[in-house]
C-alpha cells in the first residue's frame, strides 16, 4: 500500500506559509507524507530562521519565481512576478511529480494557496485529485464569488457615502470600507501595483467552476463564519482551521516548535522584557509581512503610544534600514517606554500574560491568532481582505474596535489613543469585547479537539487522499 503523500504549493509570503505549514504538520500527524513547495528564496530564508530540522513525514522543495533573491512589494513589477511564478512554478510541479512516482511515492493529491490556479492545472494534467487551500475568510472568498456572479456593477458603485451598503448572501450589510481593496475603484492607489491581482482571482474562480465538485480547504471552524461557509451553493467550503500553532490552546505540542516558516529573523530581546512587565498591561502593535507604514503614519502611532503612557511591543521590519533622519522623531521618549523589534514570534507575544491589547492591520492570520489567544484587538486595517476582517472584528465577533482614519487616510494619534482605550480600559465596552474574545479561543480550541468540526473535516479529506492511492 502506499503512503498517502500530498503535494502543498505555497505562494513565498508569510500570510501563506505560516498556515500551509500548520496545515502540513496536521496531515503528518495523520500518516500523510508532504511535499511543501515554495519559492527559492522563501525556503532559504525559512531553512535558515528554523530552529531545528523538519519532522519527519515533512519534504521541502523549492521552485524559482524569477526572483530568487526576494520580490520587492513596492518597487518590483507585480505582474511579471505572476507570470514567472506561473511558468517557472508549473514546470517544476510536473517535474516534482514525474520524480515522486519514479522514486515510488506518487502525489496523491495536490493542494495549492491563494494565487496559484495554475497549480491545478497542472494536477489535472496528472490527473491527481486536488484541493485550494483557501487562507482567508470564508466571507471573503464569498464577496469575490459574488462580485464575480450578479454583484459586480453595485459593488463598483460603492462609495464613500456612509448611507452605502450592500447586502450578499450569508454576509452582514457591508460597506465600501468592508469590501476587499481589489473591489472598490477608488481604491487604485492604495492596491498599487497590486491593483491587477483581481484578474487572478477571477481565474481562481473559473478554475474552481471548471471541477466537478469543487473543494476549498478554508482557514476557519464552522461556528465563526456558519452561514459564509454555507453562502456559494456550488462550492463545498470546508472549515479547517483555525491553521494556527496548536500552543495557542494547550501549550505542549512539539511539532509546533519544530521548524518554523518564518521569512524574518525574530529579535532576541523581547521575552524578558515582557516576563517583567504587569499582567494584562502591554499593547501589541504589528501590520504583518508585507506593510510599511508612510513615516507620517508611524509619527501618529508613536505619539498616540507616548501619549497614552502604557507599555507597549510595536513590530516595525524596515526600522533597520531607516537613515538616521527619517527616524521617528520621539524615537527616545519611544525606547524609555516600550520596546521597537523588527519581527517576533507573535504566538509567544500573543500567549504572554503580559499582554493587554493587539493593535493589528487584521490580516487574517493575525486575526485568528488574536481569536485563538482571547486578544481583544484595535483593529486597523489597510488593504486586501483586511477591511473585511475589521468588519467581522468589530460588528460581528464583537472582540475589537476600529480605527477611524481622517480625508488623507491617516488615523490620527488622538484616534489611535481613544480605541486603545477603550479595548484597554475597565469600561464595560472593552470588558465585553475581553469577554467575548475569551469566548471565541474556547471556540477555537473546541474545533481543533478531538471530535471538532475541524478536525472532523480534516479527518474526511485526508480520507479521501487515501483513497487516491
Ligand atoms: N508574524 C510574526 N511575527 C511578527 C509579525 C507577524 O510571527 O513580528 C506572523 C503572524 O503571526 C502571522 C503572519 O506573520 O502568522 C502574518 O500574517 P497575516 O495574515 O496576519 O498578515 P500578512 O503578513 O499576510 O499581511
Amino acid at each position: 500500500m502506499v503512503r498517502p503523500h500530498v503535494l502543498l504549493v505555497t505562494f513565498p509570503a508569510q500570510g501563506h506559509i505560516n498556515p500551509s505549514l500548520q496545515f502540513a504538520k496536521r496531515l503528518i500527524k495523520l500518516g500523510i507524507e508532504v511535499t511543501f513547495a515554495t519559492s527559492v528564496f522563501a525556503h532559504r530564508r525559512m531553512t535558515k530562521t528554523a530552529a531545528s530540522t523538519a519532522p519527519e513525514g515533512l519534504n521541502f522543495v523549492a521552485f524559482s519565481d524569477g526572483f530568487d533573491d526576494g520580490f520587492k512589494l513596492d518597487t518590483d513589477d507585480g505582474k511579471r512576478y505572476m507570470s514567472e511564478i506561473r511558468s517557472r512554478g508549473s514546470q517544476t510541479l510536473r517535474d516534482i511529480i514525474l520524480k515522486s512516482s519514479d522514486d515510488g511515492r506518487p502525489v496523491t493529491s495536490l493542494v495549492y494557496t491563494l494565487l496559484l490556479p495554475w497549480a491545478a492545472e497542472v494536477a489535472r494534467e496528472h490527473h491527481i485529485p486536488c484541493a485550494l487551500l483557501w487562507i482567508q475568510p470564508a466571507a471573503v472568498l464569498d464577496i469575490y464569488y459574488y462580485y464575480f456572479n450578479g454583484y459586480e456593477d453595485e459593488m463598483k458603485s460603492s462609495t464613500d457615502d456612509p448611507t452605502w451598503r450592500i447586502q450578499l448572501p450569508g454576509l452582514p450589510l457591508l460597506k465600501s470600507q468592508d469590501l476587499p481593496s481589489f473591489l472598490v475603484a477608488s481604491n487604485s492607489k492604495l492596491n498599487g501595483k497590486y491593483s491587477s491581482a483581481l484578474p487572478t482571482f477571477k481565474e481562481q474562480l473559473d478554475t474552481l467552476d471548471g471541477e466537478e465538485n469543487p473543494k476549498v480547504l478554508v482557514n476557519t471552524f464552522d461556528a465563526l463564519e456558519p452561514e459564509a461557509l454555507k453562502a456559494i451553493e456550488k462550492y463545498n467550503l470546508i472549515g479547517i482551521g483555525p491553521l494556527v500553532p496548536s500552543s495557542f490552546f494547550d501549550g505542549k505540542d512539539p511539532l509546533d516548535s519544530a521548524f518554523g516558516g518564518d521569512l524574518f529573523q525574530k529579535s532576541n530581546d523581547y521575552m524578558e522584557w515582557l516576563d517583567s512587565q504587569p499582567k494584562s498591561s502591554i499593547v501589541y502593535i504589528s501590520f504583518g509581512s508585507l506593510l510599511n507604514l508612510s513615516r507620517n503614519q508611524k509619527e501618529e502611532i508613536a505619539k498616540g503610544l507616548i501619549e497614552i503612557k502604557r507599555p507597549f511591543l510595536w513590530v516595525i521590519r524596515d526600522q533597520e534600514n531607516v537613515k538616521e533622519e527619517e527616524e521617528l522623531s520621539c524615537m527616545m521618549e519611544l525606547e524609555k517606554q516600550g520596546k521597537i523589534v523588527p519581527w517576533c514570534s507573535q504566538l509567544e507575544v500573543l500567549t504572554h500574560p503580559s499582554l493587554g491589547c493587539f493593535v493589528s492591520h487584521c490580516g487574517w492570520n493575525s486575526t485568528l491568532e488574536s481569536l485563538s489567544s482571547g486578544m481583544p484587538v484595535v483593529a486597523f486595517p489597510h488593504w486586501t481582505d483586511q477591511g473585511t476582517n475589521a468588519k467581522l472584528i468589530e460588528d460581528v465577533w464583537k472582540t475589537g474596535v476600529r480605527v477611524k482614519a481622517n480625508e488623507d487616510g491617516v488615523v490620527e494619534s488622538e484616534e489611535i489613543k481613544r480605541c486603545i482605550e477603550i479595548v484597554m480600559d475597565g469600561g464595560e465596552e472593552g470588558e465585553e469585547m475581553r469577554k467575548n474574545a475569551k469566548k471565541w479561543k474556547e471556540l477555537a480550541g473546541e474545533a481543533l479537539k478531538e471530535g471538532g468540526s475541524s478536525e472532523m473535516n480534516l479527518k474526511a479529506f485526508v480520507q479521501e487522499v487515501g483513497k487516491g492511492c
